[in-house]
């Protein structure tokens, strides 16, 4: 037993923690979660804990479901909303086969394999996501409108708004639990929040976002209203985004800092944009898997539709937050095509991916887009050489398809799953008559 797996198991006993909860996540981006005793936790270290992976989205095909999850002592962390008294702890797990090889239907090994490649180039791949919610009237009616908690816009202070206590709960449970945060606000969207976690790399913050969505909804819970990370739950209102910051260490150095340079970019950074903006067409299933994610991308409202890069331009794919002197070490670009829906491990895989193949071979980075690209016309556009992201899930499927970035990154099983899926959930939603046709056409028609 090694001194982390001993560390869980004095700390179980001294506060007197009754269950433990094995977390990990499936494919789409689901937290699992089975629960154990105090007594089962040295087999689980050794041995791992068997489950059914045939009844979990993507783990198995049925002949072969007997799967074991091994928890990650590293992860352990007391549950706050369970109370100080008798308490649950959780710890994310590894999922392997009967032969003990890691599961290649598991998203954090997929993202795991994805690190030790950059790792054996020599980099260590740090995230810092902005995770946008709404927080509504608990929904007791779905065929009813959606009603936002209050009608607050970009960083208004609601007075006595539940927000603030909302986002006080949130953050004081987020930080017990080790996940630093670094801002929060309200976001333009009546009811719609932001909270904005410091940045790590990029296991952990993946590991961190499904704690967040865990905590989000718990505390919204207690608090009797509904939070949801749906990518654009109002039609009239921005979408939920993740934007989130890239970096790639070398050791303790920033490989994204080039001083003197333009913006301060390295060569590094100038591919690893390169690569981000000509693999983001084929990556698009994964950092936006939901039907209804297409419709935050092409809803306006600072979520981007084209692919480009700018400094500080809200209307880019890629932006390079304004350089501050003497700040080397942070820098770094945000990626804003993400949503708040995305399974984490597989997105920060296909990012990764992308930017180093940029790297790799060498991708010399376009010119950057300073004007506003929504304003322009498709000529200008095409002029500019910026093509459109996939404007639905239909599209993202048929070019990720073809991806073989993307298959090498997920992997045959997950790469399979994945497109499988979608393809259903997109034929599901094609045949559907929504409220919308029956409005505007059965008075005509
Ligand atoms: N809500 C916007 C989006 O969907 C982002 C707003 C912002 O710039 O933070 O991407
Ligand atoms: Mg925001
Ligand atoms: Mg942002």
């Amino acid at each position: 037993m090694d001194r982390q797996q001993e560390f869980v198991l004095r700390t179980v006993e001294e506060r007197d923690i009754r269950f433990i909860r094995l977390w990990f996540t499936d494919v789409l981006g689901i937290l699992k979660s089975v629960a154990i005793a105090p007594a089962e936790l040295e087999s689980a270290f050794s041995e791992g804990i068997g489950f059914d992976g045939s009844s979990i989205e993507g783990l198995t095909r049925v002949y072969e479901a007997d799967m074991i999850a091994r928890p990650d002592p590293t992860t352990f962390q007391i549950l706050p909303w369970r109370g100080e008294r008798q308490g649950t702890a959780r710890m994310f797990c590894d999922i392997l086969t009967p032969d003990n090889e890691p599961s290649l239907a598991d998203s954090r090994n997929v993202l795991k394999r994805a690190l030790a490649k950059a790792s054996d180039q020599g980099f260590t791949f740090y995230t810092h996501p902005e995770v946008e919610f709404y927080l509504f009237e608990s929904p007791t009616d779905l065929t009813q409108p959606l009603v936002p908690v209050d009608q607050g816009g970009y960083f208004d202070h609601v007075p006595r708004g539940t927000t603030h206590d909302f986002r006080r709960s949130a953050i004081g449970m987020l930080e017990s639990m080790g996940i630093s945060v670094e801002f929060s606000h309200h976001e333009a969207g009546p009811g719609q929040n932001e909270i904005d976690l410091r940045y790590a790399d990029a296991l952990t913050t993946a590991d961190n976002i499904m704690t967040f969505r865990t905590v989000v909804k718990e505390v919204a819970l207690e608090q009797g209203v509904f939070a949801s990370f749906m990518p654009k739950p109002l039609v009239d209102q921005p979408g939920s985004g993740m934007h989130t910051h890239l970096s790639l260490f070398e050791g303790d150095r920033n490989a994204f800092h080039g001083a003197g340079n333009e913006y301060e970019l390295s060569k590094v950074a100038r591919s690893f944009i390169a690569g981000l903006l000509k693999h983001a067409p084929e990556i698009t299933a994964v950092t936006n898997q939901y039907v209804n994610s297409y419709k935050r991308l092409w809803g306006g409202a600072e979520a981007p539709s084209y692919v480009c890069w700018g400094h500080n331009n809200r209307s880019a794919l890629v932006r390079v937050p304004m350089y501050k002197p003497g700040k080397g070490q942070s820098s770094r670009v945000e990626y804003r095509a993400l949503d708040s829906a995305a399974n984490p491990y597989l997105a920060f895989a296909v990012l990764l991916a992308a930017g180093l193949k940029g790297i790799e071979e060498g991708y010399e980075l376009p010119e950057g887009a300073e004007d506003d690209v929504w304003e322009l016309t498709d000529s200008e556009r095409r002029a500019l050489g910026i093509e459109p992201l996939p404007q639905s899930l239909d599209q993202a499927i048929s070019i990720m398809e073809r991806s073989e970035l993307v298959a090498e990154t997920l992997g045959e099983h997950v790469f399979d799953f994945v497109l499988r899926n979608k393809r259903r959930e997109w034929d599901e939603y094609r045949g559907q008559v929504t409220q919308f046709e029956l409005q505007k056409f059965l008075p005509i028609l």
